[in-house]
């Protein structure tokens, strides 16, 4: 149940690498919500958008295609990689707009199969991403991809088995226009994504809980501080403080604190890793380049 930190190559460049769990790791790419906040007060932390690259032995996962996805594509393209699974939790645009600009979309031979369950009945996420490439805001449509593209709906609380071995759990979130809890199990390892959603008034969410009950690492929605929350309530946010309770209600292994506040500066985020540390000891704030073993 303990998650083991691979590397951390924002902090830690020449970390070793755990060996005790080589075959299922998540890179971050992107860990800011919101908007990309690029500036002298992000360099640490990073301000790309959400982007989780997820490895399952030979299986390539990507959650969310927020602007992280643009260096990932780079690095997917050089490897060669051609077999990708693009989950989506939701549609909102700090979430999808780095897709016009991944490198493999446009590679004859790559393989990329997009998937969102948080759609109302009639709406699919290929009309969704053919309404955010369109003139007069995109240049060029979905349909200037080379890869062999293909998009999927279901409907969260289903179950995805992307490759043999991986099965994926879903979940439905408290979010504007929905979103999609995602929870990653493989060799016997479980990876939790919880990002972007708002906790109820009063106790936890009981579908978040049981989406991430017993997993080893815990991706949550930290947006906010519980002091900043009640201004923003409403929002479909949450807060670090409630990521940690989260994680104990579930029983969690660690908890990484996630989609940072575009406002939040590196100082104040390693203000917030200190006090979650104290709280909740092994639990992370996320960063760009930090690479996780469930
Ligand atoms: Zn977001
Ligand atoms: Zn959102």
């Amino acid at each position: 149940m303990t998650a083991h930190i691979v590397s951390d190559t924002a902090a830690r460049p020449s970390a070793a690498r755990d060996s005790t769990h080589p075959d299922f790791t998540a890179r971050f790419w992107g860990v800011r919500g919101s908007i990309a906040s690029p500036g002298p007060d992000t360099l640490r932390y990073g301000g790309n958008t959400p982007c989780i690259e997820v490895r399952c032995g030979g299986a390539l996962l990507i959650l969310d295609a927020g602007t992280g996805i643009r260096p990932l594509g780079e690095v997917l393209v050089r490897q060669g990689a051609t077999d990708i699974d693009l989950l989506l939790t939701h549609s909102h645009l700090d979430h999808i707009c780095g897709l016009p600009f991944f490198a493999p979309a446009f590679h004859a031979g790559s393989k990329l199969r997009i998937s969102a369950g948080h759609l109302e009945p009639g709406r699919t996420i290929r009309s969704v991403l053919q309404c955010m490439m369109a003139s007069p805001l995109f240049p060029v449509p979905v349909e200037i991809f080379r890869a062999d593209c293909s998009f999927h709906d279901f409907v969260a609380g289903d179950t995805l088995h992307p490759k043999p071995g991986v099965a994926v759990r879903t979940g439905r979130l408290n979010h504007p226009d929905g979103a999609t809890g995602y929870r990653v199990e493989f060799a016997g390892r479980s990876l939790c994504y919880v990002t972007d959603t708002e906790h109820p008034a009063e106790g936890r969410d009981a579908a978040v809980v049981e989406l991430a009950r017993g997993a080893d690492l815990l991706i949550y929605d930290s947006t906010y501080t519980d002091a900043e929350y009640p201004a923003h309530a409403g929002w479909g946010h949450s807060t670090w403080q409630e990521a940690l309770r989260v994680a104990d209600a579930a029983g969690v292994g660690r908890a990484v604190i996630f989609h940072h506040d575009p406002k939040r500066t590196d100082d104040e985020l390693d203000v917030i890793a200190a006090a979650a540390e104290a709280a909740r000891p092994g639990t992370l704030v996320a960063r760009e380049g930090m690479v996780l073993s469930p």
